[in-house]
C-alpha cells in the first residue's frame, strides 16, 4: 500500500505540472476558438426532445433522454457518457462526466488524489505535506443525482439543462467551474421510473385525471422508499451509486435535486432541521451549512421568491445520506411542485406551514413571500438549474477548501482515540452475521478477523470480527452498530415534534446480530498469516494493556532513545511521558509502569537551567515530578530506575539504600563501560528463568547496600526525611556481585573489592507499589541480550 501510494506521489510529481500549464494554456485561450467547437455540432436537448426541458405538459422517455446524453458526450470534449449498469427492470443506468477536457484526459490521476485524501493513512512520513500538494492539485468532485423520485419531474429534465449550458457555453464562470471541478451528473437514479410516469402522464393528458400520479410504484419495488436504502444497499440503483460512484469518486459535494408539495416553500435549501445524527462529523454540518446559506442568499439577491433553510428536512437517518458519512455534504433541494408536468395555480392564502416555517410570513429561515401565482414545470427547472449552478460556482470557487476540509475530515477519522473512547465494535462469529458485513464491506469499512483473544478477563472466540474506528468511514459503522438516542423534541405546547422520517438504523438489531463497543484500554496488534492456499490473511489480537511509559527528558538521554529501540524490537507497548506532563501528576491513572532511563540525577531532577533555553523546557521533573512519582509508586504502580537514574531514586525517595562507590575518585573505583558477573536470586519473579549467575553492564554505575537500622529506634527515623506516616519501604535484593569471585568479566575494573556482596539489582516496595533499581544497564545499547528478561520481567506489572 506504501509503495503504491510513493509511486502515485511521484507520477503526480512528474506529470502534475503539466496541469497546471494546461490549465493556464486553457486560460489564455479564452475564449474557446470557435475552429474547436462548432456551436452547431453540440446537440440541445430541443434537437433530440423536439422540445425545450421545462416546456407544459412535455415529459422526455428514458430513451432520449440516454440518446441526447450520447450525443452530447459524441460532439462535446467537456462531455463523458457512460452506462454503469441496469436498472431493476434491465434499462441503462447511466452517468455524465462533465469538466474541463484536459481534466477528463486525467481522470485517473484525480481519482486517485481522492482516494489518498479519503484515507490519509496512505500519506507518507509527512502527510500534511503531501496533502496540500494533492490538494492544490485536485478538483472538486460534485455528484449531482436527478429523479430518484420519479413523479419530481423537474430534475430529470433539468439535467439535460445542465449539460447542455455545461458543454456548450464560453461564459467565464462556466469555463472555471469546468476547470475546477469534476462534475458527475446522475440524470435519474430511477430510470425505470422516468418512463412510468411519462407512459401515464402521456395516457392521461387531456382527461381529468391529468397530472395525477401513476396507479403504481414509480419503482418496482420501493417507491419513494428508493431514497431509504442509502444503508441497507437493497436495490440494484443504490449499489450502482454506491460501488461505481461514490466509492470510485468519494465525491465532495452531492446535489440531490427533490420536489416538495405545492403549498409549501418554493425551494428548501440546507441547513437541515435538527436533528443531526451524531456521528456525521462537524465538517459536514458545517459544509452544508455554509454552501446552503449561501446558494439561498445570491438566490434571493437574484429575486428569486419562497426560500426556506434550517426546516422540515432532518439529518438523522444515514437511509438518506451515504456522502455525510464519507467525506462529503449533501445538497438537498426540494422544489415546489406543480402537477407532474401540468402548471398549476396557487393562491397565497393556500400556502401551508410546514416543520419550522410559515410560507405566508417572512422569518429568519423563510422569505422572502411568494406571493401565490401561477406555478409551472419552467418555475421548476428555473429554480433547479439556479441553485445547481451556484453550487458548482461555489464549488468551483472555494475548490481548497472544499478538499481541505475532505481531507480533514479523513485524517480524524483515522487518527487515534482517547482513552475512554470508544475504540472498536466486536461482532460475534455468528452465520448471520454475513449481511451485516456485506453491508461494511459495501460501504468500504474494514473488518479484522480475529484468533481467540481476551479483554479484560473476557475471551472472544476465534472469528471474532472487530470493526476498529480509526479508519476513515468508521462514523457510517458506528452509526450503524450503536443503538440511536433520538432527542426528544417537543412544540410549546409540549407535543412531540415528529422526526422527518424515523428514528432508528440499528442495522445490528435490525439483523439480530450481537455487538459489543470496546473502549480504548487494551493493546491492538494486526498480524497477516499467509494461510494454507498462499493467500494472506489478517489477524488481529488484543491483549490487557502494558500501560508502560518511558521517561523522557528534555535534555536528550541516549540511554531513552535505547529504551524505545529495545521495546519495539522485543517488548510491550509503550507511551512516551515528558517532563510537564508527569508533573502534572495522576499517573497511575494511565500507567501501571514507568521507566527513567539511565540519566544524572541531576539532570532528572532539574533539567535545563532557567534562561538556557525556552522557559517551556527547562526545570526537569522538579519537585512536582518527584512527589507525583512516589504518589505513582504509593499508589501501586512500578517505577523501573535504569543504572544513573537509581540514584535519583535513592536521593528523591530517601529510600534504606546507599550507592557504596558514589563520590569515589577514578584510582579507588572505576568501572568505564565493562561487563561484570553477578549472582541472582531467581525465586524473585524478576530473574524467574535466568541463570544463578549472569553479566551486568556496568558504566558510571551505581552499586547498592543496604543502610542498617539503628538498633531499638523507631523504624522511620532510620531514614531521614522520613518523617512519619509514610510507609516502611521494603528491600529485596535480586542480583549481587559475588563475595569469593572477582567481579570482572570483561574489560577494565578498579577497586573491585569494594563491591564484593553489594546490591546490583534491588526491588524496594512502598506503599501499594515498588521501585526497581538496576545497577546497571540491562539492555545496553540493544547488546546485552542476557540480561532483556531482568528488564521485561520487571515491566510486567505485579
Ligand atoms: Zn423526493
Amino acid at each position: 500500500m506504501r509503495i503504491r501510494t510513493l509511486a502515485l506521489l511521484l507520477i503526480l510529481a512528474f506529470t502534475l505540472p503539466a496541469v497546471s500549464l494546461n490549465t493556464t494554456d486553457g486560460q489564455r485561450r479564452k475564449p474557446r476558438p470557435t475552429t474547436k467547437i462548432e456551436p452547431a455540432k453540440i446537440p440541445t436537448p430541443e434537437d433530440i426532445l423536439g422540445f425545450r426541458p421545462g416546456d407544459d405538459r412535455k415529459l422526455a422517455s428514458w430513451n432520449q433522454v440516454t440518446e441526447y446524453f450520447h450525443k452530447l458526450a459524441a460532439a462535446s470534449d467537456r462531455v463523458k457518457f457512460e452506462e454503469l449498469g441496469k436498472s431493476t427492470m434491465g434499462v441503462p443506468f447511466v452517468m455524465a462526466t462533465i469538466s474541463a477536457p484536459e481534466n477528463l484526459a486525467r481522470l485517473e490521476e484525480y481519482k486517485k488524489i481522492q482516494d489518498v485524501l479519503a484515507d490519509p493513512r496512505k500519506l507518507g512520513r509527512n502527510p500534511d505535506r503531501q496533502a496540500r500538494q494533492l490538494i492544490a492539485h485536485g478538483k472538486t468532485i460534485v455528484l449531482i443525482t436527478c429523479g430518484i423520485h420519479s413523479t419530481e419531474v423537474g430534475s430529470y429534465l433539468s439535467s439535460m439543462l445542465i449539460a447542455d449550458r455545461l458543454s456548450s457555453s464560453n461564459e467565464p464562470e462556466i469555463q472555471e467551474i469546468l476547470k475546477n471541478c469534476i462534475i458527475l451528473l446522475v440524470p435519474s437514479l430511477n430510470p425505470d421510473g422516468v418512463d412510468i410516469v411519462k407512459n401515464w402522464y402521456d395516457k392521461t393528458l387531456g382527461t381529468p385525471y391529468e397530472g395525477t400520479d401513476p396507479p403504481e410504484l414509480y419503482h418496482k419495488y420501493t417507491g419513494h422508499d428508493n431514497n431509504r436504502d442509502w444503508y441497507a444497499f437493497t436495490q440494484v440503483e443504490t449499489q450502482i451509486t454506491v460501488d461505481k460512484i461514490h466509492n470510485v469518486w468519494h465525491p465532495e459535494i452531492v446535489h440531490d435535486i427533490h420536489q416538495q408539495g405545492a403549498y409549501g416553500s418554493r425551494l428548501f435549501l440546507p441547513p437541515y432541521m435538527k436533528p443531526v445524527e451524531p456521528n456525521v462529523p462537524k465538517q459536514i454540518v458545517e459544509g452544508y451549512t455554509g454552501l446552503g446559506n449561501w446558494m439561498a442568499r445570491e438566490m434571493r439577491r437574484e429575486g428569486f421568491k419562497g426560500i426556506t433553510t434550517d426546516s422540515t428536512y432532518d439529518a438523522w437517518s444515514p437511509s438518506r445520506a451515504y456522502s455525510h458519512y464519507h467525506g462529503g455534504v449533501r445538497i438537498l433541494s426540494e422544489t415546489a411542485s406543480c402537477k407532474i408536468a401540468t402548471p398549476i395555480t396557487v393562491k397565497f392564502e393556500e400556502l401551508r406551514s410546514r416543520g419550522g416555517y410559515n410560507p405566508q410570513k417572512e422569518s429568519a429561515n423563510f422569505g422572502p413571500l411568494w406571493r401565490g401565482g401561477e406555478w409551472h414545470l419552467r418555475d421548476i427547472t428555473r429554480y433547479m438549474t439556479t441553485a445547481a449552478f451556484l453550487l458548482l460556482q461555489h464549488a468551483s470557487q472555494d475548490r481548497e477548501q472544499w478538499l481541505r476540509r475532505f481531507y480533514t475530515i479523513g485524517k480524524q477519522a483515522v487518527g487515534s482515540r482517547k482513552k475512554g473512547e470508544l475504540f472498536a465494535f466486536v461482532i460475534s462469529p455468528q452465520n448471520n452475521a454475513q449481511p451485516l458485513l456485506n453491508i461494511l464491506d459495501r460501504a468500504q469499512v474494514e473488518v479484522d478477523r480475529s484468533r481467540q483473544f481476551a479483554v479484560s478477563g473476557r475471551t472472544y472466540p476465534q472469528g471474532t470480527i472487530v470493526v476498529k474506528m480509526t479508519q476513515p468511514y468508521a462514523a457510517f459503522a458506528k452509526a450503524l452498530l450503536e443503538s440511536q438516542k433520538y432527542p426528544e423534541m417537543r412544540d410549546f405546547s409540549g407535543h412531540p415534534i415528529a422526526p422527518y422520517d424515523v428514528t432508528a438504523h440499528t442495522l445490528s438489531l435490525l439483523i439480530g446480530v450481537e455487538v459489543k463497543p470496546l473502549y480504548r484500554g487494551f493493546q491492538y496488534t494486526q498480524k497477516r498469516v499467509e494461510s494454507a492456499g498462499g493467500k494472506r490473511e489478517t489477524f488481529i489480537e488484543i491483549h490487557d494493556p502494558p500501560r508502560i511509559a518511558i521517561y523522557k527528558s528534555y535534555v536528550s538521554a541516549i540511554d531513552e532513545g535505547w529504551t524505545r529501540w529495545t521495546l519495539n524490537q522485543s517488548g510491550p507497548n509503550y507511551a512516551s511521558i515528558e517532563d510537564k506532563k508527569l508533573r502534572e501528576g495522576d499517573l497511575s491513572a494511565a500507567y501501571n509502569t514507568i521507566i527513567i532511563p539511565d540519566q544524572s540525577p541531576r539532570t532528572i531532577l532539574n533539567g535545563y537551567s532557567p534562561g538556557s533555553m525556552p522557559p517551556e523546557i527547562t526545570g526537569g521533573l522538579g519537585p512536582k515530578g518527584v512527589k507525583a512519582l512516589r504518589d505513582f509508586v504509593e499508589q501501586g504502580g512500578t517505577l523501573v530506575c535504569l543504572n544513573r537514574a537509581s540514584d535519583f531514586a535513592i536521593e528523591q525517595f530517601k529510600l534504606p539504600l546507599r550507592d557504596v562507590v558514589a563520590g569515589l575518585a577514578h584510582k579507588d573505583f572505576y568501572v568505564p563501560g565493562s561487563i561484570l558477573r553477578i549472582e541472582l536470586d531467581t525465586a524473585n519473579p524478576i530473574a524467574a528463568g535466568m541463570p544463578k549467575e549472569s553479566i551486568a553492564w556496568a558504566e558510571d554505575s551505581p552499586v547498592f547496600g543496604v543502610v542498617e537500622r539503628k538498633d531499638g529506634a523507631d523504624k522511620m527515623s532510620a531514614f531521614p526525611g522520613n518523617t512519619g506516616g509514610m510507609p516502611v519501604p521494603q528491600i529485596q535484593i535480586i542480583a549481587r556481585y559475588p563475595t569469593d569471585k572477582n567481579p570482572l568479566l570483561s574489560g577494565w575494573l578498579l577497586g573491585g573489592d569494594r563491591i564484593k556482596g553489594k546490591a546490583a539489582l534491588v526491588e524496594v516496595t512502598i506503599g501499594k507499589g515498588r521501585v526497581i533499581l538496576f545497577g546497571f544497564r540491562p539492555q545496553y545499547r540493544g547488546q546485552s541480550l542476557a540480561t532483556y528478561p531482568l528488564f521485561l520481567n520487571a515491566l510486567s506489572g505485579k
